[in-house]
């Protein structure tokens, strides 16, 4: 391989190299794992707001059956004086039915709070049952992105090691002045060296001079674009579709 023809071969690696980079970035950015990362964190913070509500639920349960069962208690000691025969007079007659009443009433409306209650933490068990299981198959997909993207990252990591191993392998081959201008070239330009597609340089966009492509043809040379001042390199037509231009 001449000069030319190395410098080249290092172009080809180092967009490869630049390539499967772009891409390993990407894999870290990729939206899908995203979405349902910040899915799974809602659905977790919903399932949090309704387990509070359940616990709440389930206190004030608590606290309206100790109601009731002191209501109940109150009912018995109201009808144990009522009917114990103990009466001493028409106005604590009166009193007692009244309270007894009263009682009654509460206990009606403690019950069905109760009820009410009882059937709201149902819907909340329900709902609470549901959320789990659409959290558990989101948990799942996000293992098997991660897994994806794990499987990925490790193939495109061991292709860009080989790659630059076959950089490295090159570099020492090419004379260090004509590395330094073609590197000096790829940070300026983003290219070290284009292709000459179809008489055209791939650079800029301009046509060849006719009296260059004799030259260029022969691959020894090195002969820079007139137009932009890159390095050129002429590609044949089933070249061309070998590299995949
Ligand atoms: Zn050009």
């Amino acid at each position: 391989m001449n000069q030319l023809n190395l410098i080249w071969e290092l172009e080809i690696q180092n967009e490869a190299i630049e390539r499967y980079k772009i891409e390993l970035a990407n894999f870290n950015e990729y939206t899908r794992l995203k979405e349902m990362t910040q899915k799974s964190n809602e659905v977790k913070l919903s399932l949090n707001l309704i387990e509070e509500k359940i616990s709440m639920g389930n206190q004030e349960i608590r606290k309206l059956e100790r109601s009731l069962k002191e209501s109940d208690y109150l009912k018995k000691k109201l009808e144990n004086d009522l009917y114990g025969g103990s009466i001493r007079g028409g106005k604590q007659l009166e009193q007692l039915t009244h309270e007894r009443e009263r009682t009654i009433e509460k206990i009606d409306n403690l019950e069905s709070s109760i009820l009410e209650l009882l059937d709201r933490l149902d819907n909340l068990e329900a709902e609470h049952d549901n959320l789990e299981r659409e959290h558990v198959l989101i948990l799942n997909e996000i293992d098997n992105l991660q897994e994806i993207i794990e499987a990925l990252v490790k193939k495109h990591n061991s292709k860009i090691y080989k790659l630059e191993e076959e950089r490295a392998s090159l570099i020492p081959q090419i004379d260090r002045d004509i590395l330094a201008r073609y590197e000096a070239s790829r940070l300026k330009r983003g290219k070290g060296i284009v292709p000459v597609i179809d008489d055209v340089c791939s650079g800029c966009n301009v046509r060849i001079p006719t009296y260059l492509l004799q030259d260029l043809r022969k691959q020894e040379e090195f002969i820079y674009c007139e137009s932009c001042g890159r390095l050129l390199y002429y590609i044949e037509k089933d070249e061309k579709e070998k590299i995949g231009i």
